[in-house]
């Protein structure tokens, strides 16, 4: 099993001054090889590959020999991005899909770089280092596990302050007995969650609460001149709002995914397919964002040997979970009232009950499927 471990890294000044060149170089580098791309093809409608670029790097280092200072993995890795970023840019033209040309980097705008198995660094109990550039201590808030095979070491700047991640292969998972328990889960615009057992997870208004003081950073910002120290400092405790936001918003979409994989053997949820319908929701919909939840309870699911079944979204909300009748209402409707079987229960639990059966029969084809609904209370354990 893969699993990522993040530390949050400290170093001296020395160190932090020649990770910001390395850093500079990287960017430097991103926007040569996609200049490069973009000319090749303006001038002979070829297409330049990762390994064309890739075999000129001994001899670009040998003309700029600036870029001797970065590892050479690093650079590698600056090329292999770029890569990723024209093939993302080409399967969503495929898809029908508008998405912006792979973008020059602005300055600063370049915040990690990325070193691959046992090429580069050393790790010495919670010392990282890095040839070429220097020493971070880890803060080890956890151990990254004996059997771990790292990977990939990546080092990233944010809001002045340094993280390292290790990507893990090899990971033994750490499966969790059975409870023979299984669940549903609809996401809703009201609440976080409704779950099949009718148990409802509020939103975390932490942004909402955050939003005034952003607003009116936003606006101090606006007014301050371009360039100026005033502005960089203001900036500065922007993103640092922001990065709060966004940590507490993680912490308790870790803590509500690990009471799931904990309680429950089997979990169903919609499939969300694309990011279009989701940028059409509301803002408190965006700010809990849906898709890392998933992510989480995918990763811990995974790790605890739990299943995850996702199933198709449609008419989960409209169908009757008790009689398979469809039972049509807009967003506004928050009680599904049947008026074929009188099943009258919330809009959200109704939805998650059918996620769970719609679940559970694309699990077992045995089980009381879409046409076979009657024996749906059955299926409602505790
Ligand atoms: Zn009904």
């Amino acid at each position: 099993m893969i699993k990522t471990y993040k530390f949050r890294a400290y170093t001296n000044k020395a160190t932090e001054i020649q990770t910001n060149v390395v850093l500079e170089l990287c960017r430097q580098m991103y926007n040569l090889a996609l200049e490069q791309r973009i000319m090749v093809y303006k001038q002979n409608k070829k297409s330049v590959s990762f390994y064309d670029q890739n075999k000129q790097l001994t001899e670009f280092k040998k003309e700029f020999t600036q870029f001797k200072q970065v590892p050479s993995q690093a650079l590698e890795n600056v090329i292999d991005r770029l890569d990723k970023a024209y093939q993302n840019f080409f399967r969503r033209v495929r898809i029908g899909e508008t998405p912006g040309f792979p973008r020059f980097k602005g300055y600063e705008r370049y915040d990690s770089f990325t070193l691959r198995q046992g090429c580069g660094y050393k790790l010495e109990n919670s010392n990282l280092i890095l040839s070429k550039i220097g020493t971070f201590k880890l803060k080890l808030h956890r151990q990254i596990p004996l059997e771990a095979k790292i990977k990939t070491v990546t080092i990233t700047r944010k809001n002045n302050k340094w993280f390292v991640c290790f990507c893990c292969d090899n990971i033994i998972p750490k499966i969790l007995p059975k409870v023979n328990r299984s669940i549903g889960i609809d996401v809703g615009c009201e609440s976080f969650l409704t779950d099949s057992n009718g148990l409802k997870v509020e939103n975390p208004r932490f942004l909402n609460k955050s939003t005034e003081r952003i607003t009116k950073l936003q606006q101090k910002l606006e007014k301050q001149l371009k360039g100026s120290n005033r502005r960089k400092k203001t900036k500065l405790l922007l993103a640092k709002k922001h990065e709060k936001v966004f940590n507490q918003r993680l912490d308790f979409q870790h803590k509500v995914a690990k009471h799931y994989v904990d309680s429950y053997d089997t979990i169903c949820h919609e499939k969300m397919n694309s990011f279009k319908s989701f940028t059409k929701l509301n803002r408190s919909m965006r700010d809990v964002s849906w898709f890392r939840f998933f992510d989480i309870l995918q990763a811990k699911a995974e790790e605890a040997g739990r299943t995850i079944v996702k199933v198709p979204a449609k008419n989960t909300s409209q169908q009757c979970s008790k009689c398979g009748e469809m039972v049509k209402k807009d967003l506004s409707v928050r009680i599904h009232s049947c008026p074929h079987c009188k099943l009258t229960l919330d809009r959200d639990l109704n939805a998650a009950l059918n996620i769970l059966r719609l679940g559970m029969s694309l699990q077992d084809p045995t089980f009381p499927g879409n046409d076979c609904l009657v024996k749906f209370d059955d299926l409602i354990i505790n």
